[in-house]
């Protein structure tokens, strides 16, 4: 029987409902719905760059509608557009029931960066991505909570590598209307104009708000038509610039946030510093309390009591620092509002207020002014403890008000499609069946069960993930069928990314990239920004000996790396030059790929398809690491030195640890042992337990560390752990 043909009406509301859901990033993390656009148009989704918005815009109306006359597809997106709705209105939320007071008065969480999705690239590493995730587990979660941050209209950059593999940058104008965000408007239905004293202007600044579930997200732009040029720019790029541009941005940041908040009516309970970069927000609301009549000292106290303060690294570079002239130049608007001496003023920023040569540093201003304070793992606690022990005379180092809270990923954000579905289909069926191949008989969606919001709860429940620990829930071969079918996927990815890079700067015989990589190798990956201190190229410190490593025939090993350096960094640059030269010209050539330009896209593709995921910082300066933690939901496992959070992930069974929880105090010597420690327990451990088989050619003891990794390390180290530690220890208490 023929299905009625739906009313115009009824189309009318589903293209409305699909516009709104493109220009909200839930959509990033709800698999079906990204099928949905996906669906609409498969090319544009790839070379759109999985782009909803802009998808939207090469699908004409008369597409749409047509299409929606295809019942199937017309329910599918009746389904996504339920789902995304019940979400939006859910209001037996987690926050509703603990903490009720914020969707009052809610948390405003400044950062300098987000990291949401692949489309909006405003994030520079780590940091941005760990913003990103905090706020869509404060949406899950239904926590009163908004972001502010800078719109940069060239985001952060692109990698390519040039015929000398040097790491150049280029920059690709973003554009307004093909981005999830929207102008954020004020009362007379115009774009809103803020303004703040920069030097000796007034710069005007409008504001464009990125909707995150049920979150908003608000990033102040600097280009405005009425700003002189060079303040137009100044929020072109992340980081961008030098020390002057920098400033600048952390005025706009600080004190453009919380007049924007003001001009939109929110009053936050908690002003959360994500870093440094925020801290002039202080002083902004020491300045209101000011301009209300209250003096400095009695403004200051109550100010302290509305911030607190997350610090993200011990490395010195991380922490901005300004001289006193860059300081009188571009912020003596400070020192004339709330009454202070360019002297006074310094004071507040450095650790010893009488040194005169002491420059301003931000980090030491969001410690004076907030009322508490936190480090991202427990180890961080103690090396920040340390680090600023100088600003609590008197006070042992165990009693320094820096307590920890260490990180989390956002896991439905992270968890690549194969996976996700692979979870649904047992979740939905209620007990473990052989895996229909995706895209043939994979019809049943979670929603027929009527178990969606079950589903999306599932995953950030630790039962779901101890049910992991029963061969009866998942049966060792369908991991290991999954496992194969994600390495796989990523090294055709690598494939098809690597001919891409190829055909830029070589001739090489294109054929040869659709045999590069081995599909049986144990495949180690390593991606992260290329500071120094994570020593991407350490475990080619052995070379000879790596290299008999990947020409093993019956047991192979290979390597993926990606990864940017920060424009100024040339050692960082020079790291990646080797490693590429490494993976062209040497005998690792073919067992060893850099792929250009990560960013979130490759950082899922790699967590997901690698089975290590290998992590060598120079301990203790990693002060928690993230990306093992995207890893475990999807079955890679951690080969890690015991800093940051794997000293605490690890317990022996759920991957493998490089060294012992100490480190010497040489570099050198550091050096020295954790390349030795590192090939120990490659030839020692990870490969023996890899490739030890039973009759039927599965890895047995593996897979149980895969499962023990799923079950002790997924829903720990996730944003819906943390977030809730952030309420309950920090937003919730005054
Ligand atoms: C997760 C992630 C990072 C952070 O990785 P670390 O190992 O913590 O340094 C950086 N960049 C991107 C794109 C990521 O996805």
């Amino acid at each position: 029987m023929a299905n009625k043909p739906l009313s115009s009406e009824e189309v009318t509301s589903l293209v409305q409902g699909l516009n709104q859901l493109a220009r909200n990033l839930w959509w990033t993390w709800d698999q079906e719905a990204q099928e949905l656009f996906q669906d609409l148009s498969p090319r544009g989704w790839q070379n759109l760059y999985h782009n909803a918005v802009a998808i939207l815009h090469e699908v004409s109306e008369t597409e749409l509608r047509a299409r929606l006359q295809d019942p199937d597809f017309a329910s599918h997106v009746g389904q996504v557009l339920q789902d995304f709705k019940s979400y939006m209105g859910d209001k037996k939320t987690w926050g509703a029931k603990h903490a009720p007071a914020l969707l009052k008065n809610p948390v405003a969480y400044f950062s300098a960066e987000f990291g949401f999705h692949e489309t909006l690239p405003i994030a520079a590493g780590g940091l941005g991505i760990l913003a990103g995730d905090h706020t869509k587990a404060a949406s899950d979660l239904g926590l009163g909570f908004c972001g502010i941050s800078l719109f940069y209209r060239e985001g952060y950059f692109q990698q390519a590598v040039d015929h000398n593999n040097w790491q150049t940058e280029f920059y690709s104008r973003l554009d307004p209307k093909n981005l999830p965000i929207e102008p954020v408007m004020d009362a007379q239905g115009k774009p809103m104009v803020l303004s703040v004293r920069i030097a000796l202007s007034d710069v005007k600044l409008l504001a464009w708000r990125a909707n995150v579930g049920r979150v908003p997200v608000y990033l102040l732009d600097a280009n405005h038509p009425d700003n002189e040029l060079h303040f137009r720019d100044l929020t072109k790029r992340v980081y961008g610039g030098d020390t002057t541009t920098r400033i600048m941005q952390e005025i706009i940041l600080g004190v453009g946030g919380v007049r924007l908040l003001r001009a939109l009516g929110v009053q936050p309970s908690t002003f959360h510093m994500n870093e440094g970069h925020a801290a002039f927000l202080t002083l902004e609301l020491i300045r209101e309390k000011m301009a209300g009549g209250r003096k400095f000292d009695d403004a200051l106290a109550t100010t302290k009591a509305e911030c607190i303060f997350t610090t993200h690294t011990p490395v010195e570079a991380g922490h901005d620092r300004f001289n006193s002239e860059l300081m009188t130049y571009a912020a003596h608007d400070f020192a004339e509002q709330l009454k202070l001496s360019s002297e006074q003023l310094m004071a507040l920023g450095r650790v010893n207020p009488a040194d005169k040569h002491e420059p301003f540093c931000m980090t030491v201003l969001a410690l004076k002014i907030s009322r508490a304070a936190n480090a991202v793992s427990e180890l961080h606690g103690e090396v920040s403890r340390h680090m600023w022990q100088c600003l609590y005379p008197g006070v042992a180092q165990d009693k320094v008000p820096i307590g920890h809270i260490t990180n989390g990923v956002h896991v439905a954000g992270w968890m690549k499609g194969t996976v996700r579905r692979f979870w649904r289909k047992r979740l939905t069926n209620g007990n473990a069946q052989a895996i229909t191949p995706a895209g043939t008989g994979d019809t049943t969606r979670f929603w027929q069960t009527g178990q969606g919001h079950d589903w999306a709860n599932q995953i950030n429940s630790p039962d779901f993930w101890q049910k992991m620990l029963d061969p009866k829930f998942v049966s060792d071969e369908e991991l290991w069928a999954l496992r194969y079918k994600l390495r796989r996927e990523l090294i055709e990815f690598s494939r098809r990314r690597l001919l891409l890079q190829a055909q830029r700067v070589t001739h090489d015989d294109f054929i040869a990239f659709d045999q590069l990589l081995n599909p049986d190798a144990l495949t180690i990956g390593f991606a992260r920004r290329f500071a120094t201190y994570k020593r991407a190229p350490l475990i080619f410190q052995q070379f000879e000996n790596i290299v008999r490593l990947t020409r093993d025939t019956k047991r192979p090993v290979q390597f993926i790396f990606a990864g940017k350096a920060h424009p100024r960094d040339d050692d960082g640059k020079r790291f990646i030059q080797h490693i590429i030269h490494l993976s062209r010209f040497s005998d690792l050539k073919g067992h060893l790929v850099f792929i250009e330009n990560y960013d979130v896209h490759v950082a899922r593709q790699m967590v997901s398809g690698c089975d290590i995921w290998l992590n060598n910082p120079r301990r203790p300066l990693e002060a928690s690491g993230t990306s093992g933690m995207k890893a475990s939901c999807q079955g890679c496992l951690n080969l890690s030195i015991l800093d940051g959070w794997w000293r605490e992930g690890y317990d022996g069974t759920n991957g493998f640890a490089i060294g012992d929880d100490s480190h010497p105090s040489s570099v050198e010597e550091q050096d020295r042992l954790d390349s030795a420690n590192l090939y120990k327990a490659l030839t020692e451990q990870v490969i023996p337990c890899y490739y030890d088989r039973d009759a039927n050619g599965i890895p047995r003891a593996w897979l149980q560390k895969i499962r023990r990794a799923m079950a002790t390390l997924v829903t720990q180290f996730s944003t819906c752990r943390m977030v809730q530690d952030y309420a309950e220890k920090y937003y919730l208490t005054k």
